[in-house]
């Protein structure tokens, strides 16, 4: 093996001499292929299908290019998501909003912008959007969030179909449900085209997306039998990847094959009249192909740990003090060692918490060697924060031997452009 990694034919000291560390690098071929994948498994003959990227995985111009360029549609939840998905030049036909507390700021911009695919996610929003479409002679075609009340196996925080969740409708309120439908569907610019469920995210078992198509399935079955019409299904995103060894998620042509199967063998069962399934992968599109590099700092021997400090931390990746997010990681410039160190990799973050990795075997290494934390491509730079004002680090795509710059690093006239003096 070589002592220097390469990442789609580019040496890590190559990237960090460049751009600079912290550095979030992506393999491009990996991202598309990520994309091609769903694309081509994602299909079924009894419906119609539509593949939206979930775009605060990770979200900047040149992947929502990236997006656009692979076919598919994007979820958007803020006015700087759909700024973004916008200004990469994706077509407002292929933009949906969602959100639980769109501002009237929001709503008004999208509709300004041309964008007119809403998830509804409750009462007061339906009433706003109506008032919204009325100074205007547009239309609105709206999907009804609803809370399955599913409990999916992980992280309390990123579950998002328990019974308190604030995302949606309870799934138990069908009489409020049909009220609102109905108010929609008789609204002269708005088009109701049907339901939409998101149960969480990093789910590995195939059984929690077969019971949400089972219970939305019902459902829909339920509002049919009462004169309600849904003929799009949006089923969320949520589907796991790879962190560490432990993580064996369930590969992509698998999940689209049982969520699709499943889908037709209910519509069967149910009697229902279903014509288009959608999905919101976010994760499973830009987390594998993400990587962080960092420069090692200084490490120091505490009673009971090896601590290693890297020049980033808690400001580029706050998933390990969120919600005990796992991590696999190399010291990128002495691949050809056994990982024989155990450490603890902390950040440079004035926060105890701030911690990457909490303890795992490396190789050995020194100052001014080079660390690669892999897998963190969705939410690591997109929950990025200012943290101890860091700066925020470049992004890069890489492809067959060749880097191209992203986003440029945040300089400190940027960090204090908004300062007043
Ligand atoms: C976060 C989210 C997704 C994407 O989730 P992933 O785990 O990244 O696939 C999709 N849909 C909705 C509504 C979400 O909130």
């Amino acid at each position: 093996m070589d002592k220097v990694l390469k990442i789609s034919g580019v040496p890590v000291t190559q990237l960090a001499t460049q751009y600079g560390t912290p550095l979030y690098v992506y393999d491009e071929n990996k991202l598309v292929e990520q994309c091609q994948s769903y694309k081509q498994n994602f299909v079924h003959p009894g419906f119609t299908t539509e593949i939206l990227y979930a775009s605060k995985a990770f979200s900047c111009v040149g992947m929502l290019q990236l997006i656009k360029e692979q076919g598919l549609c994007a979820d958007v939840v803020s006015i700087g998501e759909l700024a973004t998905a916008l200004e990469a030049g994706l077509d407002p036909d292929r933009i949906y909003f969602h959100g639980n507390n769109k501002t009237l700021e929001e709503i008004n911009f999208a509709i300004e912008h041309g964008v007119y695919r809403f998830f509804v996610d409750n009462v007061q929003e339906a009433e706003t959007l109506k008032k919204c479409i009325e100074k205007t002679n547009k239309k609105l075609l709206v999907m009804l969030r609803i809370n399955p009340c599913i409990e999916a196996h992980t992280h309390e925080f990123i579950q998002t179909a328990n019974i308190d969740s604030k995302f949606g409708i309870s799934i138990y309120s069908i009489d409020e449900i049909k009220t609102l439908i109905r108010s929609l569907q008789t609204h002269e610019q708005i088009v109701f085209e049907g339901l939409h469920a998101h149960i969480g995210s990093q789910i590995f078992e195939k059984e929690a997306f077969v019971k949400e198509v089972q219970t939305m399935f019902s459902f829909i079955s339920d509002l049919e039998r009462d004169g309600f019409y849904c003929p799009k299904l949006d089923l969320g995103g949520g589907f796991a990847i790879h962190y560490t060894d432990q993580d064996r998620p369930i590969p992509i042509e698998s999940i689209c094959k049982t969520i699709l199967d499943t889908c037709a063998q209910e519509q069967i069962n149910k009697k229902t009249h279903v014509k288009t399934i959608l999905i919101e992968p976010g994760r499973s599109i830009a987390g594998e192909a993400g990587s962080t590099l960092y420069t090692i700092g200084f490490s120091k021997q505490t009673p009971h740990k090896h601590y290693l400090f890297v020049d980033g931390g808690m400001s580029d990746n706050i998933r390990p003090c969120l919600y005990q997010a796992q991590y696999d990681a190399d010291v990128a410039t002495q691949m050809d060692s056994e990982k024989s160190r155990k450490v603890c990799i902390a950040g440079k973050c004035c926060e105890s918490g701030d911690v990457l990795i909490p303890e795992m075997k490396l190789q050995p290494f020194s100052q001014g060697d080079l660390l690669i934390i892999y897998s963190t491509g969705a939410y690591g730079f997109s929950m990025f924060n200012n943290y101890n004002r860091n700066l925020r680090p470049a992004v890069v795509f890489v492809k067959d031997g060749k880097s191209r710059l992203i986003v440029r690093r945040e300089s400190l006239e940027d960090l204090l452009k908004g300062d007043i003096r």
